[in-house]
């Protein structure tokens, strides 16, 4: 075993852990769990455990189904909605997915892309921070337990107790969240009635997906013992804000200094950092179809709820695509990406920004310059003479382009982007051939 391993191994005895999740997601981003009594630990960190493949969406065929899970030992962590009354507990661990038939990593598995691009940016020297910005609304259930849209606090933002009922509710994911080895930096309700956010620290990209992946099982475990259901649903509610995933990245040089910071720009923004937002900007179209995979996202990006549109950056405005927020300290300079929302695989989604931003390195592509003004209020005219164009209004046209943009399909990887793009083309027509609520309120009567 090797130290962390070993480390894990006395936890458990320690904690009297009984049962061990091993955990890794599919390609949707839906967290899958393979339950082992804790006396396998030992063997999961030297053979791995075995697991039929065959059985997760999206992953293979029923021909080359056996895959194997290897844990990884920094991601230990004993779960605090599971506290037995014999005094056992529940721990589980994220893993990496090996094809037995090649002993490599097993090319569906979307933390094994996210290592991807973290191997090619280290090719350039770098090291790639990143933290998100999850936000969610927290709803009431029916007399049957089925989720309602209906609130239950009458908060805005910022705004404190007693108005705040949600804020009880919000301490108890916090504390579930601090268990779990979670930094919490900030908590507060968003502009709309029952959405929140709880900000944690950064971390290296592949801890942070791994932390929004458990974010989003805490939050709904903790909100359903208080019997509410937590949604990371990009926009439940038409005309009020949707929920954002923002995503802030930086890059560093292996002596831990901040590639993106630059002391004489006006923006405190190095070249490095300027190439990587324009290869961001470059390929937003097919980072849409991963950052805002679901028919529901489109919902959400369209102008008047500080959700982005229109593709540019600012060193101020929210409106845009890409914004840098001031930063305190030069280790703080970042770009915060503002179009993923929390419905995307966060994997993939920050495989396929970093691939983008280091495709924009590696072409020294030239940065537009930031728009101030508030671009929501820009009529067409205005925007073609900035030279601005918008994101797919929908997933087919997002699909579309990611269809079309070698870059973003590559960082994917053949087998998750055949994978993707059938699951979301399907998810895709099945919306399309629907009737909603809407149209037969428009035209039921009128025609
Ligand atoms: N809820 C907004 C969104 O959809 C973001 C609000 C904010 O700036 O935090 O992205
Ligand atoms: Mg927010
Ligand atoms: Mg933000």
């Amino acid at each position: 075993l090797t130290a962390a391993a070993q480390e894990v191994v006395d936890e458990i005895e320690a904690n009297n852990v009984d049962f061990l999740r091993l955990q890794f997601t599919d390609i949707l981003g839906t967290v899958k769990n393979v339950s082992v009594p804790a006396t396998q630990a030992e063997k999961a960190f030297t053979e791995g455990i075995y697991f039929d493949g065959s059985s997760i969406e999206g992953f293979v065929r029923i021909q080359e189904s056996d895959m194997r899970l290897t844990p990884d030992p920094d991601t230990f962590a004993i779960l605090p909605w599971r506290d037995h009354e014999d005094g056992t507990a529940s721990a589980r661990l994220i893993c990496d997915v090996v094809d037995t038939s090649t002993g490599e990593p097993f090319a569906g598995d979307p933390r094994g892309v996210l290592k991807r691009a973290l191997d090619r940016a280290a090719e350039h020297g770098f090291t790639v921070n990143a933290a998100p910005e999850p936000e969610f609304f927290l709803f009431e259930h029916d007399e049957d337990g089925r989720a309602t849209t209906k609130t239950n606090d009458a908060g805005g933002y910022f705004d404190l107790a007693p108005k705040d009922l949600a804020s009880d509710v919000r301490r108890d994911i916090i504390y579930g969240l601090q268990q779990m080895g979670f930094e919490i930096e900030a908590s507060h309700h968003e502009v709309a009635e029952g959405q929140h956010e709880i900000n944690f620290t950064y971390d290296d990209a592949l801890a942070t997906a791994d932390n929004v992946a458990t974010f989003r099982s805490v939050v709904r475990a903790i909100a359903a013992q208080h019997d509410l259901h937590a949604t990371f649903m990009p926009k439940p509610i038409a005309k009020i804000n949707g929920s954002g995933m923002h995503t802030h990245i930086s890059l560093f040089t292996e002596d831990g200094v901040n590639a993106f910071h630059d002391d004489d720009d006006e923006f405190n923004l190095s070249e490095t950092a300027k190439q990587f937002t324009a290869g961001m900007l470059e390929h937003a179209p097919a980072l849409a179809a991963v950052a805002n995979p679901t028919v529901n996202s489109y919902k959400r990006l369209v102008p008047g709820y500080e959700a982005p549109v229109y593709i540019a950056w600012s060193d101020r405005n929210r409106s845009a695509l890409i914004r840098r927020p001031a930063a305190r300290v030069p280790a703080a300079s970042r770009v915060e990406a503002r179009f993923p929302d929390p419905s995307c695989n966060p994997y993939l989604a920050l495989a396929a920004l970093i691939h983008a931003g280091l495709d924009g390195i590696e072409r020294g592509l030239e940065c537009p310059d930031p728009v101030r003004e508030n671009i929501y209020e820009f009529d067409e005219a205005k925007r073609e003479e900035y030279g601005i164009d918008t994101l797919p209004t929908n997933l087919g046209a997002a699909i579309d382009a990611l269809e079309e943009d070698e870059v973003v399909m590559d960082a994917l990887g053949e087998h998750v982007t055949g994978n993707f793009i059938k699951a979301k083309r399907q998810e895709y027509d099945e919306y399309r051939i629907d009737v909603s609520q809407w149209e037969l309120d428009r035209y039921l009567e009128t025609f």
